[in-house]
C-alpha cells in the first residue's frame, strides 16, 4: 500500500450530474479521462489498476459501488466490507483525481428494468454456481461507462471471465471506450488480493496459499505436454490435501473466449487454468496463464 497522505485531496462525487460535469471539464480541456470501477475495501490489487489508468489516462476516475445486482439472496451484500474513508485516501495517493460513489438509489432508481446479457461468456465457471452474478455485473458496468464516459476503463485479470465479458459487451454494444486488462497482484505467499481475503481466519488464510501454487503447478504440467485431464486430477488431489476441499471448479479452458480444453494436451492456443474454492466464510477465485506471461 502506498502511505496514507494526510494532505492527499480527492474529490467525490455521488450523483451522475456531478460526475459528468467533472469529466465534461476535463474534456473540454483536451483530457483523456481513465475509469476503474471497484467495490471498495480497496487493496493493493485495485491500486495497480489506478496506477495503470494514470499511466494511460491524464485524469483517472474510480468508483466504488457494492452493485446488490450480482449479489444473489443468502451471498454477502450486507456483509461487504465497507470503508469508505479509508478507501478515499488510498484512491488519492494511487493518482485518483475523482471518486464516484452513487448509491444504488441513483444506480437503481424506481421503475428501474433493463438488463445487459453477454449469453456465451456467462456461461460456465463462476457463472455455473452464480447464475445472476455476470448480468449483474454487465448491467452496472454498462451504466458505469455510460455515466463516466471514459476513454479507457481497467479490470483486473484476477476477474478474468468477467474482464472478458466487459471486453464482449464493450465490442457488441459499440460502447466508445477501450478496456484494458491489469495482472492480478498477490501477497507474499502467491495468493491473490482480494477484499474477501478478509473473511479468512488465520488458519483458513494459511491453508488459502496454495490455492495459487496448485493452478500454477497444473499450468506447468500443461505446458509440458501433460494431459488436461491427468493435469487437473493431480490438481483436485492436491488442492484437497492441502485441506481446500471445497473445490467450486478447476478447469482448463481457452483465454480467448473460454472454451472448455481437453481431455488430452492442449493443443497450443492460449491457455489458462481457472478456479473458485469455498474457505471457511469465503469464496476465492483465481487463474494462471498456461505458458508465456506468469500474471
Ligand atoms: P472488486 O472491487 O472486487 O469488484 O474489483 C474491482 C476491480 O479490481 C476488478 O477489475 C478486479 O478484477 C480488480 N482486482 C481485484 N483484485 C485484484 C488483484 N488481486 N489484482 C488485480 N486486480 C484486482
Amino acid at each position: 500500500m502506498p502511505p496514507i497522505g494526510a494532505d492527499s485531496q480527492i474529490e467525490v462525487a455521488r450523483s451522475i450530474e456531478s460526475l459528468r460535469a467533472r469529466v465534461d471539464g476535463w474534456r473540454a480541456d483536451k483530457l483523456t479521462v481513465g475509469f476503474v470501477p471497484t467495490m471498495g475495501a480497496l487493496h493493493r490489487g485495485h491500486l495497480s489498476l489506478i496506477a495503470k489508468a494514470a499511466s494511460l489516462a491524464d485524469r483517472v476516475v474510480a468508483s466504488i459501488f457494492v452493485n446488490p445486482k450480482q449479489f444473489a439472496p443468502g451471498e454477502d451484500l450486507a456483509s461487504y466490507p465497507r470503508q469508505e474513508a479509508r478507501d478515499l485516501e488510498l484512491l488519492a495517493s494511487a493518482g485518483c483525481q475523482l471518486a464516484y460513489l452513487p448509491d444504488a438509489a441513483v444506480m437503481y432508481p424506481p421503475g428501474f428494468q433493463t438488463s445487459v446479457a453477454v449469453a456465451e461468456l456467462s456461461k460456465g465457471l463462476c457463472g455455473e454456481s452464480r447464475p445472476h452474478f455476470f448480468g449483474g455485473v454487465a448491467t452496472v458496468v454498462c451504466k458505469l461507462l455510460n455515466q463516466a464516459r471514459p476513454d479507457i476503463a481497467v479490470f483486473g485479470e484476477k476477474d478474468f471471465q468477467q474482464l472478458l465479458v466487459i471486453k464482449r459487451m464493450v465490442r457488441d454494444l459499440d460502447m466508445p471506450v477501450e478496456i484494458v486488462g491489469a495482472p492480478i497482484v498477490r501477497e507474499a505467499d502467491g495468493l491473490a488480493m482480494s477484499s474477501r481475503n478478509a473473511y479468512l481466519s488465520a488458519e483458513e488464510r494459511k491453508r488459502a496459499g496454495a490455492l495459487n501454487r496448485v493452478i500454477a503447478d497444473v499450468a506447468r504440467d500443461l505446458e509440458n505436454g501433460a494431459r488436461v485431464d491427468t493435469a487437473l486430477r493431480s490438481g483436485r488431489a492436491a488442492l484437497e490435501a492441502a485441506g481446500l476441499t471445497k473445490i467450486d471448479y478447476l478447469e482448463a479452458r481457452s483465454a480467448e473466449n473460454l472454451t472448455p480444453l481437453g481431455p488430452g494436451p492442449l493443443a497450443g492456443a492460449p491457455a489458462r487454468v481457472f478456479a473458485a474454492i469455498f474457505v471457511g466464510k469465503a469464496r476465492l477465485i483465481d487463474n494462471w496463464p498456461v505458458g508465456g506471461d506468469r500474471g
